[in-house]
């Protein structure tokens, strides 16, 4: 039977190859009829037999553009037919607006690569080849809608040919707002220290100077990255002492998987992650022996696979001198943000790069790479940019027509949220707020975000902490301001990040974050949701001699730790630290009290002798998980206490002492550092179970989420995951945001929406 249908298709499917690949489709389905963009999305009417139809329909999703992203489908069925008889692409009736959506940037596609690759096509070797389906977005687009003159590709008008293939419909840079050629576009080159270029090939002067030891600066899709080989540990070596670089692991970029399994495991959901084309960096697990240390000092490597043209060209020169991977990290300075600029690279990176790999096709906005693991087969996200922002995250609780949120986050991993209907976008890594340029950068993408996606935020949600520069910010915004307490936004990201509602517990370990009562908290059990919560659990107050210096000087908190549970810290530290730490306890200025797990690892890690100096942020905690041994069933003693709390229910406190008394009597019985340091992480696994168990009872909830950066240790995260299935709980961890500040966003925003949300339907 024949039938007429009327289909509307909602989310990205604009400039990715949409209407050519509904083309192809209806082709292939022998119907016929027409398709034009419409604000949403995409609109068409389509005519055929009813079996044509229902076949068509259900490829729709599972054929659709990499670079698409299908929300809904709606399908209307209509009583008459139009008779049509070809497939035509109509002109938009309604004004564009801008709520069209956005695609990250991704890795040039398999097509553009077999066409770089063959020396009788005209983009052979051409650094900048893309299409509707690969490429920049984001990182090029100035305004919207999006549309060349409107992105950085603005300043390189089409060569004939390359317009003829844009008008195309049959061809793949149909409407691919960046496509060009060598004739018409960008140029890549090879500049000196002093920024003066050098003739030649780029990819192969560039190689050549890498394969004899050299530094060099390469213009990526969103900064620069700082490269050299690795084989030889002294050039990691040079490479941190001319960065003046902590440290803290690099990335590497391999050729292939392959190259990376020469030094690291490849599960197959790692190979899918690393092979896919947002191309993130992927945290694997070194392989004995595999002498990396000079590069990452615990047991992952970053791995990254090439993303650009550019990277393809310059592995391939690299390959012919015996190199198949390169440290790519992040150009910057300290803590500010990626450098993005030629001018500024030349400038700034003088004395640390060797020379610089150019190109003229301007970035907009700055985005790091992303960074995760492979946690039951999903991505862990511990940063979330290039390839995945613009990316809304669709979020089942929120409504069409809903308030416009803004969440401004945290500040030391600050990111951002805003959100319109049914959309989350969460921004990319913004770094650490404190740093001039990194705030200005963040205040500049929140306007971004604001005026790309026709954002009019009702309402600014931001951190209790009235000192975090994003909680300035939203003060300063003239927005009406709801502030919401550290750990709860934590698990509300857990929630929405499974797309959660009504009531859970929330295991939420961290740094720190400023509580209710004015004291640091970091080590929580809360029950609750997005309309309010309850604290249920912490750990028993670590004080912090010296304040903020216990970040660094970790010795500080050992030493604190070690005075609080009776045990003399002369055995374990020198006199002079001994002497300084308690002095300030005695004292008590600037000696504030944490319930912090961080601060717990820190001290651990002190005590342990693995770490008594950090040099960046956390690295107490990861190198302790990094000491620890794989299977040891090591544990001690779990005491929990209860202590009163003004008008709730008595907190559950973790009383770490007793744990450390034996921890400690281990130590000096000469038991092996790696069994104590997983033995210390087993009984946070065990504590965190009997609270949880104790905590669940009282309230009936069976739902459990996990949040705060410790969950970006693995061991624990694993084990805990584990044993509180094994109770028959069910957990839920991060897979869409990260657990860290960085994702705290998402639950702020949820948190606010609700806020609002809850507060209209009372009005009426
Ligand atoms: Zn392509
Ligand atoms: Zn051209
Ligand atoms: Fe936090």
């Amino acid at each position: 039977m024949r039938q007429r249908a009327s289909v509307k298709v909602n989310g990205i499917v604009q400039g990715v190859g949409f209407r050519p690949f509904l083309s192809r489709q209806m082709k292939a389905c022998s119907l016929s009829g027409w398709v034009r963009n419409s604000s949403g999305g995409v609109e068409l009417e389509i005519e055929g037999e009813s079996t044509d139809i229902d076949r068509f329909l259900d490829e729709l999703r599972e054929k659709a553009p990499a670079l698409s992203l299908i929300d809904t489908v709606d399908v209307e069925y209509m009583d008459e037919l139009a008779g049509y008889k070809t497939f035509e692409i109509i002109k938009s009736a309604v004004r564009e607006e801008r709520n069209t959506l956005i695609s990250p940037d991704v890795c040039v596609c398999g097509d553009c690569l077999a066409e770089m690759y063959d020396p009788r096509n005209r983009r052979y070797r051409f650094p900048f080849i893309n299409c509707t389906n690969c490429g920049p977005r984001f990182t090029i687009i100035k305004d919207v809608p999006y549309d060349r003159h409107k992105t950085t590709m603005g300043s390189f008008p089409m060569c004939a040919p390359c317009d003829r293939e844009y008008h195309d419909i049959e061809n793949r840079r149909y409407h691919a707002e960046p496509t060009c050629c060598p004739d018409c576009g960008p140029r890549l080159w090879l500049a000196g220290e002093d920024g003066h270029e050098t003739e030649g090939y780029a990819p192969e002067l560039a190689a050549a100077l890498l394969a004899d030891g050299a530094i060099l600066a390469v213009k990526g899709l969103g900064g620069f990255h700082l490269a050299c080989r690795f084989d030889d540990p002294a050039l990691p070596a040079e490479l941190r002492r001319r960065k003046q670089r902590d440290e803290k692991p690099f990335a590497v970029m391999c050729a292939s998987t392959e190259a990376a399994s020469r030094f690291a495991f490849v599960s197959e959901d790692e190979r899918r992650l690393l092979e896919g084309h947002t191309r993130p960096i992927v945290l694997l697990r070194k392989k004995p022996g595999a002498q990396l240390d000079s590069v990452s000092e615990n047991n992952y490597i970053g791995v990254m696979l090439p993303y650009t043209p550019v990277h393809f060209l310059l592995l391939d020169e690299l390959a012919k001198l015996g190199t198949d991977s390169l440290i790519m990290t992040s150009a910057n300075l300290s803590d500010m943000p990626i450098i993005y600029k030629n001018e500024e690279a030349v400038q700034k990176l003088r004395g640390i790069a060797d020379a610089f790999l150019l190109n003229d096709r301007d970035i907009e906005t700055r985005c790091d790479d992303s960074l995760l693991r492979a946690f039951e087969g999903r991505p862990y996200f511990l940063r979330r940019s290039r390839g995945y922002v613009p990316y809304p995250l669709i979020m089942k609780g929120l409504r069409d027509g809903g308030p416009m949120v803004l969440a401004c986050g945290a500040e030391q991993k600050a990111s951002f949220a805003l959100c319109k209907g049914r959309y989350v976008f969460p921004s990319q890594h913004i770094g650490d707020l404190k740093n001039i340029e990194t705030f200005s950068n963040y205040a500049l993408q929140i306007s971004h975000f604001r005026r790309l996606f026709d954002i009019d935020p009702q309402i600014a949600v931001c951190d209790l902490h009235p000192d975090y520069l994003s909680t300035q910010y939203a003060e300063e915004s003239g927005l009406p301001l709801l502030r919401v307490q550290h750990h709860w936004a934590h698990m509300a990201a857990c929630m929405a990040d499974n797309s959660l509602d009504g009531r859970v517990m929330g295991i939420i370990w961290d740094g720190t974050g400023l509580g209710t009562d004015g004291t640091v908290w970091g080590a929580e059990f809360l029950t609750g949701g997005y309309d309010g919560f309850e604290r249920r659990g912490s750990i028993l107050q670590i004080k912090l001699p010296g304040g903020d210096r216990c970040t660094d000087e970790l010795w500080r908190t050992g030493i604190s730790m070690l005075s609080e549970a009776g045990l003399d810290p002369a055995g374990y530290f020198d006199a002079e630290q001994v002497r300084a730490a308690e002095a300030a306890l005695r004292l008590g200025v600037n000696a504030p009290r944490a319930s912090s797990m961080g601060r717990l690892f820190d001290g651990v890690s002190a005590i342990l002798g693995i770490k008594r100096e950090a040099s960046y942020e956390g690295q107490g905690a990861v190198l302790l998980e990094a000491a620890a041994a794989e299977d040891c069933g090591r544990l001690y003693p779990v005491r929990l206490t209860e202590k009163a709390q003004d008008g709730g229910r008595p907190l559950c406190v973790f009383d770490w002492r007793p744990m450390l008394r034996e921890l400690c009597e281990d130590l000096r019985g000469g038991v092996p550092v790696p069994e104590i340091a997983a033995g210390f992480m087993n009984t946070m696994v065990a504590m965190a179970a009997a609270v949880t168990l104790r905590i669940c009872a009282q309230d009936g909830t069976n739902r459990v989420v996990l949040s705060g950066g410790s969950f970006q240790n693995v061991y624990m995260l694993e084990r805990l995951t584990k044993a509180l299935r094994g109770l028959g709980f069910e957990v839920y961890t991060h897979s869409r945001v990260s657990c860290s500040d960085e994702g705290l966003s998402l639950g702020q925003l949820m948190i606010g929406e609700r806020h609002v949300s809850g507060s209209t339907s009372e009005d009426n």
